[in-house]
């Protein structure tokens, strides 16, 4: 079966289902989606599919609004801003489906069950047994509730099952895969007992309903296309096109999952310190190729707006590619380089307040340091999360810094007399308290690296390479920060000398 080809504003849906951390696999569809809709102009809906009960969970659907505005990801229509065809949440939509259940009953293309569950698992294992097809056997195909009350494994609860013909077309066209082929479907349930439509029908009802011309969504569902086409069929709908995306798939080319994966729960990018842009374009590459140059030089580094201009379906590579988080760090530190710091700043904020390293809403003074801190520290980190460390020794008072083990081990017997030749070096420089540097200030990192290395390099004789050591740990108490001079100049003389005679005393 083939569709037609589409004419008009195209709308695209993602359809969640709210049973837990949203899946990263949610933002991988909605970009594709996404992008198209923004390509041929038309609608980007965000539908909830919460008709698993059992699976649902309630701060759910919250956090996928939050990761994917995050993301920019944002829908035109949704449960949360309404549109024509509201509600966009399937449990609120219970008596849109129960009609086409009855018209299907009516018309004999699906009929009630009432097998129990125990009677289903017997089935199933006795024809695993005897190597039959697994299916189920239309025990109660035909038959009254009393007729079928006389057989063993009776319910009276029954499910509606789809009463799938033995030529049902099994053949699709997909906008990426071609022409594909689907194993043949069971009696699909398609109403359970609690009297929910299961997912196969309240997809392709809403889908119909809320005009939708693409459904793009994970290779998992191939093997239930041939039974939605069969809905459309009998309920006589045209079917819109299908674009079956390659499965993100882990290192070990294994579908990946929220169970073995954490990187598979989209709030997990977000606690890391990843960058949305990063993460929407490693995304992209997760399916879509490269931008090829004019020169014919590949770019992988591309913005949302030109993956909008190249999108093209039949570029998605079916097979997928692995989900590689070397080159999603690579990705983030290159977009955090190229924020403007005082952006770069604002998205630390965030994290220095989660780390208690700033209030939720910083004075002006602090946001100024905070504004030198980061220029010194955007080079350094491929995460946000990581600015930590960095940052915190410019934000405590001089008596609470403290001194890292490792820093601390890794002081030579030298250490005092280095802090004590650095201190002379430095008490003739005119400083202020802090920035801003003002009128006949002096300190600044290139006058003091300079005192410092004709004091601690020249005069003591230590060994560049070394030299430095214990001022770094006396001022950030790490081994490891941002580069010194330029620390103290932020800083100020006054907490510089605090902290290297604070440790110098210490020695
Ligand atoms: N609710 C389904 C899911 O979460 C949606 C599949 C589809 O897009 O049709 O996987």
């Amino acid at each position: 079966m083939s569709s037609k080809p589409h004419t008009g504003p195209v709308r695209l849906r993602v359809a969640p289902s709210p049973t837990g951390d949203p899946h990263v696999g949610t933002a991988y569809m909605a970009m594709f989606d996404l992008a198209y809709v923004r390509q041929q102009g038309g609608q980007f809906v965000l539908r909830i599919e919460d008709t698993d009960r059992a699976r649902f969970r309630e701060d759910s659907e919250q956090q996928l609004y939050d990761t994917l505005h995050w993301l920019d990801l944002n829908w035109d229509e949704g449960p949360d801003i309404g549109g024509p065809y509201a509600s966009y949440r399937q449990s609120e939509r219970l008596d849109t489906y129960a009609p086409y259940v009855q018209q299907l009953l009516d018309d004999g293309k699906a009929y009630h069950c009432w097998c129990s569950s125990e009677r289903l698992a017997e089935m199933r294992e006795r024809q695993q047994k005897l190597k039959q097809p697994t299916g189920y056997d239309r025990l109660c195909y035909g038959k009254t509730e009393d007729e079928r009350k006389e057989l063993p494994g009776f319910t009276d609860k029954p499910v509606v099952r789809m009463l799938v013909p033995d030529d049902v077309e099994l053949t699709f066209v997909d906008l990426i895969l071609g022409r594909t082929n689907a194993p043949k479907p069971d009696d699909q349930v398609i109403q359970k007992a609690d009297g929910f439509p299961t997912y196969h029908l309240a997809v392709v009802v809403d889908d119909h309903l809320m005009k939708i011309t693409h459904v793009v969504r994970g290779q998992e569902w191939i093997s239930s296309t041939p039974k939605h086409l069969l809905l459309y069929k009998w309920l006589g709908w045209e079917a819109p096109a299908f674009a079956h995306m390659p499965l993100l798939r882990d290192e070990k080319k294994a579908k990946i999952s929220k169970r073995k994966n954490p990187w598979a729960r989209l709030t997990w990018f977000k606690e890391q310190g990843y960058l949305p842009e990063a993460l929407v374009n490693f995304l992209a590459l997760q399916g879509h190729p490269p931008v090829i140059e004019e020169d014919g030089t590949e770019r992988e580094i591309f913005t949302f707006d030109e993956f909008v201009e190249r999108f093209d379906w039949s570029k998605i590579n079916p097979a997928g590619a692995m989900f590689n988080l070397d080159k999603l760090n690579w990705l983030n530190g290159h977009y955090i380089r190229e924020l403007e710091v005082g952006d770069f700043a604002s998205r630390l904020l965030p994290f220095l307040h989660a780390d208690g390293v700033l209030p939720a809403h910083p004075s002006l003074p602090e946001l100024g340091r905070l504004q030198n801190v980061a220029e010194l520290v955007q080079t350094r980190i491929t995460l946000l999360s990581e600015a930590t460390p960095l940052v915190k020794p410019f934000f405590v008072a001089d008596d609470d810094l403290e001194i890292s083990e490792d820093a601390r081990k890794d002081l030579k017997d030298n250490a005092k007399d280095v802090l004590a030749a650095a201190i002379e070096a430095l008490e003739p420089i005119s400083g202020s308290l802090g920035t801003p540097l003002g009128e006949g200030i002096e300190w600044i990192a290139e006058r003091i690296e300079k005192e410092l290395r004709a004091a601690i390099v020249d005069g003591l004789g230590v060994k560049p390479r070394l030299a430095f050591g214990p001022l770094r740990t006396a001022v950030s108490g790490q081994k490891i920060s941002p580069p010194l001079f330029e620390s103290m100049e932020i800083l100020g003389k006054h907490s510089t000398m605090q902290r290297l005679q604070a440790l110098h005393d210490e020695l």
